[in-house]
């Protein structure tokens, strides 16, 4: 599947192969939102979303992003680290 930057519209390749129904861009990174109150623009409040593509180039040179942490997914991301990080230990110590 072929993608394009919101900003620029350059084509971004999609990641099919690990699911071509997905949008996993390679170079750049998805939004996806359900809408918003205060949009006149979209907000259909029906579980509808919309997906937008960035360019990585165009994120690097975005001075209006903003960031923060959702720590219940910083929580889960640190879990998966740590049974990856054993996995890979026991997988060193079989081969050792
Ligand atoms: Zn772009």
């Amino acid at each position: 599947m072929k993608l394009n930057c919101i900003k620029c519209g350059c084509a971004v390749e999609n990641w099919d192969d690990v699911d071509p129904d997905t949008i996993q861009p390679i170079g750049g990174t998805v939004f996806r939102t359900y809408g918003h109150y205060g949009s006149s623009v979209f907000d259909p409040m029906d579980g509808t979303y919309m997906e937008i593509v960035v360019y990585d180039e165009c994120l690097r040179d975005n001075q209006h992003t903003y960031q923060s942490v959702d720590n219940e997914r910083k929580r889960k991301f640190d879990r998966h680290r740590e049974e990856m990080d054993k996995l890979i230990d026991l997988f060193l110590e079989d081969d050792a």
